[in-house]
């Protein structure tokens, strides 16, 4: 796919991750403070490996829908519960007024190893996000986003079987794909004309991860099958004790990745803002999103 560059400002959306303590709870609570007056078209909540975070993740999405007013979209796995569990916490969400499920399969919980360790379905549980879209579609009329791979799912047992898994997601009644993380835009375009040749067409958001760490975003791209191009680790090499400088590269690297998506016709961003904005906040200014000035108060009565 690659569509004529479009002038107007891409519909962005940002993913935080719920806060285990009060101090977490703060900061998450800044950086939504700074992003929610970008407008996002959504934001949404991960749910913690194994259901941890069921009540957290529930308690999160909630508010912040609540006092910002932007739609909330809430994670949910397979992992660790039965198809009756599952069922009864969407409809929690749905009396809630939560309108938006991100549903997936998960990681397994950190007991089997967590990101990369060994997954088994629950018995009685939903095995794989598919059966999980299925049966979230009659619960209620949820949107529902799912996961893709552009550099294929690491347990996948070939690049066609993963793809024909997106497939099976979206014919089961999912109406968007947000991508894993990549940093190799070529890879991303390949995906969207396999997922086209498919007969895949919802939108596939591309998932950008804004690297504040690069060791970390290398071990965490290795768990996950997102290749690091050589330039990148060049460009990052020698500031591990040079936060600032590291800072304005990332900056830099992700809005020219964005730009370079952008110029080729994506207009849909998700953010993985590992509860942070900086780095977002500048990234979606360099895409063209600013914050929307706030309706000026009435003047006073003479
Ligand atoms: P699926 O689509 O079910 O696929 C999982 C794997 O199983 C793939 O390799 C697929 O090819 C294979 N597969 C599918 N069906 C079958 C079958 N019938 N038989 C055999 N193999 C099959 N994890 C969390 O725990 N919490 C989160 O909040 C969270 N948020 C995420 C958000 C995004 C945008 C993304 C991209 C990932 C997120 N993840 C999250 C990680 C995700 O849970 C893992 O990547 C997980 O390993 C796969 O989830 P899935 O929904 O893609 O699974």
């Amino acid at each position: 796919m690659t569509s004529a560059a479009s002038s107007a400002a891409p519909a962005v959306s940002f993913e935080f991750f719920p806060p285990k303590t009060e101090k977490m709870e703060q900061s998450l609570w800044q950086a939504i403070e700074r992003l929610a007056p970008l407008r996002p078209a959504f934001v949404s909540v991960t749910y913690g490996a194994g259901g941890s975070t069921r009540e957290r993740t529930h308690a999160t999405v909630c508010r912040i829908q609540k006092e910002t007013g932007i739609p909330a979209a809430a994670h949910f796995t397979c992992v660790g519960a039965t198809r009756e569990e599952i069922d009864s916490i969407a409809r929690t969400y749905w009396e809630a007024g939560i309108r938006h499920l991100v549903a997936l399969r998960g990681d397994p919980p950190e007991s089997a190893g967590g990101i990369g360790g060994r997954y088994e379905p629950h018995p009685g549980g939903y095995a794989y996000a598919a059966d999980l879209v299925a049966g979230m579609r009659e619960v209620a009329d949820f949107e529902i986003s799912v996961a893709a791979y552009p550099e294929t799912h690491p347990e996948a047992p070939s690049a066609q079987f993963d793809l024909d898994n997106l497939k099976r997601k979206v014919d089961a009644g999912a109406t968007r794909a947000i991508t894993q993380f990549f940093f190799d835009n070529d890879a991303y375009f390949r995906f969207l004309d396999r997922c086209a040749a498919a007969g895949i067409h919802v939108p596939i958001v591309p998932g950008i991860l804004p690297i504040t760490n690069f060791a970390r975003a290398v071990e965490f791209a290795g768990k996950c099958n997102a290749s690091v191009p050589q330039k990148l680790a060049d460009t990052f090499d020698g500031l591990d004790s040079d936060p600032e400088t590291r800072h304005l590269v990332a900056a830099t690297v992700a809005a020219e990745q964005c730009q370079a998506l952008q110029a080729q016709g994506v207009n849909d961003f998700h953010f993985y803002t590992l509860n942070r904005a900086d780095l977002t906040v500048a990234i979606c200014r360099m895409l063209g999103v600013k914050a929307k000035a706030a309706a000026p108060s009435p003047a006073p009565a003479a």
